[in-house]
């Protein structure tokens, strides 16, 4: 993989006021050649946003309609029309993939909203294509969606959120939502290890490859994101880049999350793609040094997980230990309605449930946190284990593993 480094430009937007997102998106852009540098008017333009579940724009959780609002009249400010834009995501697998499942979504993310403000339309087929990836290293076909194989631009529009697997969910992991529907939940099971699924994804962004990516950075999620576990925080920031990896790595700084924390940078390293390294990504706008949230929560497991596969742990410790280092999840019964939505989407059918009691196979499940995700009440948790916790604090003071958040250089 020879990657270039990007250029990520950064702009401060504190709310969803229509008129200064309009005009901070318009800035944001502008530093990265403006709209008219990715736009032909007679272009079939396919905005991606994060519509990863049915909740409100509130939550923080999808990108926020009144953001898509504001990409759409910048889009129209230089083609002049807006029929030829097409809102599309296969969202997570607690929705079906369908028209009635597309219209609940739309509904409550806002989206139905939009088109009918906007004139811009938005998808209902749930029709895809397997294609072939041969330059993939991991994933040499994948199944498609077709409003983005027939896209001549795509625009990727994701949230600046955490992620209990993948530690960070940015411009790289909204593209998982090219892929169908539930076809999404056998990826984690074929890629159940955290290196092999970030290389995935990796394979995914480099395969159909968005002509620009918009962060809206507005209000993101901290803590045990994607979904309603997580918590929303005013960043107060959007991203531009032509460069989604590039993005993802200054998201990552911006959240302070250490560079051995991010699963993607440490496939980056193994692929020998040098270049993105934060050091030979270019930032404009905003200095990136003001920007980092030294105090922005990251997902509490996200050295406990590193672990796992840590090569000194699979070398010196046994596999007996190895597995007690696991995080497992529970149930909050507070918030459970018993929806079941958890036992549907299990890659590995690890859930079941008894007199109304949801019980976890420990032994098969194999932690790729969709059932947190996905759950509607926010009602699985994921716990820590202590041996874990006090093996991970020894490899830390013994220089072994690295959490510690110190304050960045800048760029
Ligand atoms: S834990 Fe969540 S997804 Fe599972 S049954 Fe309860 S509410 Fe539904
Ligand atoms: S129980 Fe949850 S974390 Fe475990 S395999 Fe099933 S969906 Fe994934």
């Amino acid at each position: 993989m020879n990657h270039k480094s990007g250029r990520v430009s950064i702009v401060k937007c504190r709310d969803y006021d229509k008129k200064n997102l309009k005009e901070a998106i318009k800035r944001c852009v502008g530093l990265i050649g403006g709209f008219e540098k990715f736009l032909d008017p007679q272009s079939k333009i396919l905005l991606k946003p994060n519509l990863l579940l049915s909740a409100p724009p509130g939550r923080a959780i999808t990108t926020h309609p009144l953001f898509i609002e504001a990409v759409i009249e910048n889009i129209v400010d230089v083609t002049g029309k807006s029929e030829n834009i097409l809102i599309a995501d296969s969202f997570g697998p607690a929705t079906p993939y369908n028209k009635k499942g597309m219209e609940k979504i739309y509904g409550t993310t806002g989206m139905t909203d939009i088109a009918e403000r906007t004139g811009c339309r938005l998808n209902y087929s749930a029709e895809y294509e397997c294609l072939s990836n041969k330059n993939g290293r991991i994933l040499k076909r994948t199944e498609v969606i077709k409003p983005v194989i027939e896209a001549d631009v795509i625009i990727n529009l994701p949230k600046f959120k955490t992620h209990n697997l993948t530690v960070i969910s940015g411009a790289i992991k909204n593209m998982f939502g090219i892929i169908p529907g539930f076809n999404k939940v056998g990826y984690h099971l074929r890629f159940d290890d955290l290196e092999k699924f970030a290389g995935m994804l990796l394979d995914v962004i480099s395969f159909i490859k968005p002509a620009l990516n918009i962060m809206d950075g507005v209000w993101g999620i901290e803590g045990e994101g994607p979904g309603r576990r997580g918590t929303p925080r005013n960043v107060g920031l959007i991203l531009a880049s032509s460069d989604a990896i590039s993005m993802d790595i200054i998201m990552s700084r911006i959240m302070n999350v250490p560079e051995a924390l991010n699963p993607f940078m440490e496939v980056l390293k193994k692929w020998n793609a040098g270049s993105y390294m934060a050091e030979y990504i270019e930032v404009a706008g905003e200095k990136l040094s003001d920007t980092i949230i030294h105090d922005f929560k990251i997902p509490e497991g996200a050295g406990q997980k590193r672990l796992i596969t840590n090569n000194f742990i699979n070398t010196y410790i046994l596999p007996f230990v190895r597995n007690s280092l696991n995080p497992y999840l529970y149930i909050d019964y507070d918030k459970c309605s018993f929806c079941m939505t958890c036992r549907s989407i299990c890659p590995h059918k690890s859930i079941t449930s008894d007199n109304k009691r949801i019980k976890f196979n420990r032994r098969t499940c194999i932690r790729c946190f969709c059932c947190s995700e996905m759950c509607p009440e926010g009602a699985i948790g994921i716990k820590y284990p202590f041996l874990g916790n006090l093996i991970f604090n020894w490899l830390e003071m013994a220089g072994k593993l690295t959490r510690k958040r110190k304050k960045p250089d800048s760029l």
